[in-house]
């Protein structure tokens, strides 16, 4: 399957050269031609690299980098120009992994996007080993599936994050703000009794069905996944 590249760029000219470039060389391309759109499409999800140029109308390449880094590590590789080095130095700051300064070489260019995936797709490969075991009860970061035995257990992605959360934590207890935190993210604005409300349906999935008591209350702290059979 070929890999998909995001073209945030709004110089049309550049965006239409990237693209004829990339399928020349196999990748599908997809182009966004502001901010906003790009942000859009990247939290999508599916690309294996996100090309993003850091002048962009509606929302800049900068802000874009900042906002997709809360829920997404996928490779980012800044198009910055010449004498811009405030903005490659917040770019890398924000969480972009690489920069080339406009105008480039497309060789470099597509040398530098091989990188990224080859990097992206080793680290994915190590991740692919991690599950995570509490009981008979197994979660498979990678594949994103919980097995209790042999059943497999459907978790909502949010049921899904707590949960990983917990068992890459083991009786360390967590708070609510901590949950907040990771699983919805600094900006979430609502009540942190969500948390409550989703160990709750994690309750009713895994320890009620299956007659455990996995994930242990503290009052007034928190939760605590214990390293034992409940
Ligand atoms: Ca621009």
């Amino acid at each position: 399957m070929a890999s998909r590249i995001l073209i945030v760029e709004d110089e049309e000219k550049i965006a239409r050269f990237l693209e004829l470039e990339l399928s020349h060389e196999g990748y599908e391309a997809v182009k966004a031609a502001d901010g906003r759109e790009g942000l859009e499409l990247a939290l999508e999800g599916g690309f294996a690299v996100i090309l993003l140029d850091v002048m962009l109308p509606g929302l800049n390449g900068l802000e874009v980098i900042r906002r997709l880094r809360k829920s997404s590590d996928v490779p980012v590789l800044m198009l910055t120009a010449r004498d811009a080095v405030m903005d490659k130095v917040s770019g890398l700051d924000m969480g972009a992994d690489d920069y080339v300064t406009k105008p480039f070489a497309i060789e470099e260019l597509l040398a530098r996007i091989r990188v990224l995936i080859r990097k992206k797709e080793s680290s994915e490969t190590a991740e692919n080993r991690k599950t995570l075991v509490w009981g008979a009860l197994t979660l498979d970061s990678a594949g994103h599936t919980v097995r209790y035995g042999e059943d497999i257990i459907d978790l909502t992605k949010r049921e899904f994050a707590l949960l990983e959360l917990m068992l890459l934590n083991k009786n360390i207890v967590l708070s609510r703000e901590t949950f907040i935190e990771r699983v919805w993210g600094y900006d979430y604005m609502g009540e942190t009794n969500v948390v409550d409300v989703y160990v709750r349906y994690l309750r009713g999935k895994i320890d009620e069905v299956y007659g455990v008591s996995m994930i242990r209350t503290v009052r007034g702290v928190g939760y605590v996944v214990k390293d034992d059979k409940g």
